[in-house]
């Protein structure tokens, strides 16, 4: 097979320098990290794959914005940069900062549920899904079957199956489902993404139903280059007409902007009407700051008004989803399983079928994570059932998430081609090892907080027979 490399559309101009922690202080940080890649620190790792949140890299011309910072608390000029850059790039006539993207998930669904209400998703990100289940409400899947085969090349894996999302809103009633919300890339689903002619199909049936339709929409321009390159009826629209063309199917939007929008912190909330701009803001002045900084300094929104305009840069979008795309081709070289098609910021490796021999309770994807730290000091994630199995509520038993996955994210204009080369090989030396790999592991502290045991836990491995 012939690799496809796409050069990085930019240089580098200052140096991180880290280090390669040697196999005993790899030892030493997994058992002072309780054995969770959440427990470890920077200096134990040589190339960090935890997430692509916040983790990027500012361009030239953010870090020279931060300097235009107005620090006012009310009504600073840095708030209507980005009001403009919003205006431009989404169309939406509302903003409100917030300090990242759960915290935008706080004020709309801290406002809009109440107990027993649901809302329909395509798939909800686990933040998300917290947010929701604190509220004493439900989120309801309504993605199409293909996102849960790991082996399906469906090429929008994060569409909605209208099916069951009308099933959905006829079995529960409309009284019950404040709204109805689409992330866009489906993250929990393998960063697959989610095709214009679904969300407009989506956007029918809310209308229809007069019922307010909102995207998470922290990965939005990967979304949108993906249904450039896939999509046959966009293929003549730039990016920049397929993101807007996204937008005008929803009511608002909720983001983190330490995913597409290039920051290295914060989050919004983009709607369209006064009315529901008002009902928001209350709970963004309890939460986050005043209406129009929201946990965020002046600089921070000058450096989040250049980066809504620079993630649209199609030269960038074609390097990073290449770039994604090569690891994959490397790791499928190397016979690992992974989600295909590659998603737009990470590879998720089917844990399942790369440890067949550990049962899904014994947690295998956390397995994984500690067995390629072991081989490489690369730190990765767990997506399985540590971070979103749940308890049958009558009989108490453990109910297991459908895939049992583990994440590479690739942070945004980071790391290099040959940073990717030795992270995908590195994961193929372990595969040829996979058939010694044979503990599993057991929690030995659960924080007990629904949804978000996999940030928190402690964790022991022991031999499994
Ligand atoms: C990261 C993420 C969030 C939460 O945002 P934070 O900025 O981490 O608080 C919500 N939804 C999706 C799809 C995400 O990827």
């Amino acid at each position: 097979m012939v690799r496809k490399i796409q050069p990085e559309p930019f240089r580098i101009k200052m140096v991180e320098p880290v280090t390669v922690p040697d196999q005993a202080q790899r030892e030493d940080a997994l058992r002072k990290g309780h054995f969770n890649m959440f427990g470890l620190t920077s200096r134990d790792i040589y190339i960090d794959l935890l997430t692509d949140s916040g983790t990027g890299a500012m361009s030239k011309q953010q870090w020279a914005a931060l300097m235009r910072g107005d620090e006012a608390y009310a009504g600073a000029d840095s708030f209507f940069a980005l009001k403009d850059s919003v205006r431009e790039v989404l169309g939406f006539e509302y903003v409100i900062p917030t300090h990242q993207g759960r915290a935008a998930e706080n004020i709309v669904f801290g406002t809009l549920l109440k107990k027993g209400d649901i809302v329909p998703f395509n798939m909800p990100f686990d933040t998300t899904r917290a947010h929701i289940f604190n509220m004493g409400a439900d989120p309801v899947d309504c993605v199409v079957d293909d996102a849960f085969d790991p082996s399906s090349d469906h090429p929008f894996k994060g569409d909605v199956d209208i099916g069951k999302l009308e099933d959905t809103i006829r079995n529960y009633g409309k009284d019950r489902i404040p709204l109805i919300m689409v992330t866009v890339t489906n993250n929990s689903g393998g960063g697959q993404p989610v095709s214009l002619g679904n969300l407009r199909s989506v956007s029918a049936v809310a209308k229809r139903e007069g019922i307010p339709f909102f995207l998470d929409a922290a990965r939005m321009a990967e979304n949108a280059y993906f249904i450039k390159a896939r999509e046959k009826e966009c293929a003549g629209m730039s990016v920049a007409q397929i993101l807007r063309a996204m937008m005008d199917c929803v009511d608002a939007i909720t983001v983190s902007c330490k995913k597409d929008p290039l920051v290295n912190i914060g989050g919004m909330i983009c709607c369209r009407t006064e009315d529901m701009y008002q009902k928001l803001l209350p709970r963004v002045i309890l939460y986050e700051g005043f209406v129009t900084y929201g946990g965020l300094a002046g600089r921070d929104l000058e450096a989040l008004a250049l980066g809504l305009r620079e993630m649209t840069d199609e030269q960038y979008l074609a390097h990073r989803v290449a770039q994604v795309a090569y690891l994959g081709d490397i790791l499928e070289e190397g016979g690992v399983p992974y989600v295909k098609p590659a998603g737009g910021h990470a590879i998720f490796i089917d844990a399942a079928a790369f440890l067949p021999h550990i049962p899904q309770k014994h947690y295998p994807a956390d397995v994984l994570g500690i067995e390629i730290y072991r081989e490489a000091a690369i730190r990765g994630i767990g997506l399985g059932a540590l971070a979103f199995a749940t308890e049958d509520e009558k009989s108490g038993e453990m109910m297991l998430p459908r895939l049992e996955l583990f994440r590479l994210a690739i942070n945004r204009r980071t790391y290099t081609n040959s940073h990717i080369e030795y992270v995908g090989e590195s994961v193929v030396n372990v595969f040829k090892r996979k058939d010694s790999i044979r503990y599993g592991l057991k929690v030995t502290y659960a924080p007990p907080v629904k949804g978000l045991h996999h940030f928190l836990a402690h964790l022991e491995p022991f031999d499994l027979k």
